[in-house]
């Protein structure tokens, strides 16, 4: 690997490890569902953030939803959560 080839893979992953430490990522379209546990939710409003599908909205007294016809499964609105609020809808919950 040579000098300039060495500096341009060192910004990239520079840029890339940057970019997670903000908490931007290519957001991945999956399969899965999220709900929001209402019990859990004290409305803070993080989750609304971190959802570029504009599928959370709110409740009136401020509580989280998912719009589960917008929701592409990504997950990142779990990671902002830090009430462990939003879970994953299991299709075959183990009994
Ligand atoms: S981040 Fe969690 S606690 Fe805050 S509004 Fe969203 S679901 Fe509710
Ligand atoms: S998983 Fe969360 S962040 Fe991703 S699209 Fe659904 S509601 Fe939005």
């Amino acid at each position: 690997m040579d000098r300039k080839e060495f500096l341009t893979k060192s910004a990239g992953l520079v840029i890339i490890s940057g970019l997670s430490v903000l908490g931007i990522s290519a957001q991945e379209k999956t399969n899965k569902k999220y709900t929001v546990i209402d019990k859990r939710c004290d409305g803070c409003g993080h989750c609304f953030r971190a959802c570029r599908d504009k599928a959370l909205t709110a409740t009136n007294d401020r509580k989280a939803v998912i719009d589960s016809q917008k929701c592409i499964g990504c997950g990142d609105c779990v990671r902002f959560c830090r009430r462990m609020a939003i879970v994953e809808i299991e299709e075959n919950p183990k009994a």
